[in-house]
């Protein structure tokens, strides 16, 4: 009776949030387990044994979650990209196109050291959009993006070919 539970098993969908008509995947469900938080941490992390990381970078909200669990496991400092107005220093901003509109993500301008290697992590990659704004932000203050890791990447939305096309490795545990 061995669990054989995968991470994907453990995320839950939601119909209809935040609006009619969206299939959200919800990870709450996997935070919210021992097995199953462990299980996504360890994966997220694994394909960068042995690679030089300096710091592990969080998108605002559920990369915070998973990023700071990650920092922890490789002994790294965490450095947070959140939504506009939310960092109390000074900040780099980098607006982004949201399907109807436009959003801004920032980090502190003093967060990251030219020539630092950083992995940015998140919960989910759709568009692209979000990551594409925190690269940028890490390039921006000199440092390098050595991956892009998420527990789940929605391929048809084109996210991955995005990201890769502009020469950044991408990592997702499900699809
Ligand atoms: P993108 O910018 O289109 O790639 O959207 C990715 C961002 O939106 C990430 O920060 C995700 O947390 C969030 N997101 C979009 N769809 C979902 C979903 O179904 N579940 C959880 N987060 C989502």
């Amino acid at each position: 009776n061995r669990d054989t539970r995968t991470v994907r098993d453990y995320i839950r969908t939601i119909v209809d949030f935040p609006h009619e008509g969206i299939l959200f995947r919800d990870v709450t469900t996997l935070f919210a387990d021992a097995r199953g938080f462990r299980m996504a941490v360890d994966q997220l992390l694994t394909p960068y044994a042995g690679e030089p990381i300096d710091k592990v970078v969080g998108l605002e909200a559920r990369g915070f979650i998973l990023g700071g669990a990650v920092a922890h496991q490789l002994s790294l400092g965490f450095v947070p990209i959140r939504k506009k107005g939310k960092l109390p220093g000074a900040v780099l901003s980098q607006p982004y196109a949201l399907e109807y509109g436009e959003a801004v993500m920032e980090i502190h301008d003093d967060a990251l050291q030219p020539g630092e290697r950083v992995l940015i992590v998140d919960d989910l990659l759709a568009t692209g959009g979000t990551a594409a704004a925190g690269i940028k932000l890490c390039e921006r203050l000199g440092a390098e993006v050595v991956g892009c890791a998420f527990v789940i990447d929605l391929p048809e939305l084109g996210g991955r070919k995005l990201l890769e096309g502009l020469g950044y490795e991408v990592h997702a545990l499900t699809e």
